[in-house]
């Protein structure tokens, strides 16, 4: 081991590449170390005590250190640490939580699962079956994914290209051929107007627009976040996801919906997909599914898609085959992990608290903006929430990013024992599901003390 003593921040960015990070920036500005964690909160190696205020990476939803999925991990480490199951073999975790999976998402229509490791991976297995559930069904050519601008779905390359973020994707060009954006209903930022209704009206028709442009023999599906996260915590209006929904149909195309982020109670609701009221084809999870306790990715699908995979062809290497599968897909630890962690999501009804604590939290905020106008708007939905700076609340422009703004308050919060996200100058808040009011209020009083000091 290289000596960590002598220079300790020093140590901590010479080896590592760390990920969405400017070397540069971070020499000067090294990451904080996380050693421990209780519940809602966090310590640094000198035993300083943070609230997470961003559930580690919007995925720590029961908190920290939670006993019962501990010992959930234990007891599988005991029995078995890791067997395969690419067909041949299975174990007994994976196997369990597909059932589980299926019942907790029977509202939905969701009859299979399909396992892999995280959010990216489990984007690219939602489009591998898209495009294989088309040639089984006779339709080679619906091969096109369209997504929203703004759109968050993962690293890997498919997955990238369904993103809408410019400077997440123009590094790495070119993308995937067949992935295309359309608007997001964004309503605090868009040409088109200021009433939600309309606006969730105009982005779904759009939307259509391209599919029809495209060519809808051409296009397997539309994939999206129920609420935007990573682009920003967008929330759409009531009516674009139910309009999604119809122009998919009538174009018959598959519907995808992006719950790693909004999956097991985030919005108030178990799934983000159920607050719309809407059924996707396929549902995409990771994070929430064990609290980051063990990596995992779920991609869950209905009978019309699942259906497609059963032919009258039993050979072992058939064309019907799915041909894609990742190492520790199926993970028995990580499953182990989820099946804990559920039952503790169900029990303690966390999606309830989420939405009543998150409305808390809204409220507070909005009520800072009233002495702050440089929020120029505060958003969200359950305990998703986001906060934009902007230099100009009347013109809505931002600051210059050289100012670092956001970054400086983020930095104040953390003097005072708050972790909260900030990119660029939107904060995305995004608590574990079990946060207080209490918690809230230190929250939100050191986050306007940041305010005042820049
Ligand atoms: N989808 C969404 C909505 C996400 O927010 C993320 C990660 N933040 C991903 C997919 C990718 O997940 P992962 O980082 O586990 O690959």
């Amino acid at each position: 081991m290289l000596d960590r003593a002598k220079n300790h921040n020093d140590t901590l960015t010479r080896s590592m590449l760390y990920p969405f990070a400017n070397v540069t920036h971070l020499a000067k500005n090294p990451p904080l170390e996380i050693v421990g964690g209780e519940g809602v909160h966090v310590f640094d190696r000198t035993g300083k005590r943070y609230i997470d205020g961003q559930a580690g990476l919007w995925n720590v939803n029961v908190g920290h250190g939670r006993d019962e999925i501990k010992a959930a991990i234990r007891d599988q480490l005991d029995k078995i640490s890791y067997y395969s199951v690419f067909g041949g073999t299975t174990v007994t975790p994976a196997v369990e939580l597909a059932d589980l999976l299926c019942e907790m998402t029977e509202p939905e229509g969701m009859v299979r699962a399909f396992f892999s490791s995280g959010g990216s991976e489990a984007a690219e297995a939602s489009f591998k079956l898209v495009r294989q559930y088309w040639r089984q069904r006779g339709q080679p050519t619906r091969t096109k994914i369209v997504s929203l601008k703004r759109a968050y779905h993962g690293v890997t390359l498919g997955a990238l290209s369904a993103n809408g973020t410019t400077a997440y994707r123009e590094a790495y060009e070119p993308l995937v051929p067949g992935f295309f954006q359309v608007e997001t209903p964004h309503l605090y930022r868009n040409p088109f107007t200021d009433d939600h209704e309309a606006l969730g009206r105009l982005c779904a028709e759009l939307l259509e627009r391209e599919i029809a442009y495209q060519g809808p023999h051409t296009v397997g599906a539309f994939i999206a976040e129920p609420v935007q996260g990573a682009g920003g915590v967008i929330v759409p209006p009531a009516n674009f996801w139910p309009l999604v929904r119809e122009v998919c149909d009538r174009h018959d195309i598959l519907f995808i919906a992006d719950e790693v982020v909004t999956g097991f109670g985030r919005l108030g609701s178990m799934m983000g997909s159920r607050h719309w009221g809407v059924k996707p084809d396929i549902m995409n999870f990771a994070k929430g599914i064990n609290s980051g306790y063990v990596p995992l990715g779920a991609t869950m699908m209905n009978a019309k898609v699942a259906d497609a995979f059963i032919t009258d062809d039993d050979a072992q290497f058939s064309p019907a085959a799915f041909f894609h599968g990742n190492t520790y897909a199926g993970h028995p630890l990580a499953c182990a992990a989820a099946i804990a962690n559920i039952k503790i999501v169900v029990e303690e009804n966390l999606p309830e608290n989420a939405g009543r604590v998150g409305a808390y939290f809204l409220e507070r905020l909005k009520d800072v903006q009233t002495r702050h106008p440089i929020l120029g708007d505060v958003r969200g939905l359950g305990l998703m929430i986001g906060v934009e700076l902007v230099s100009d609340p009347e013109t809505k422009q931002p600051f210059d990013l050289g100012e670092n703004v956001g970054a400086r308050i983020a930095d104040h919060c953390r003097e005072r024992g708050v972790l909260i996200r900030n990119l660029a100058d939107t904060f995305i808040i995004s608590p574990p599901l079990t946060l207080g009011t209490g918690e809230v209020d230190e929250i939100v009083d050191a986050f306007e003390d940041g305010l005042a000091r820049v």
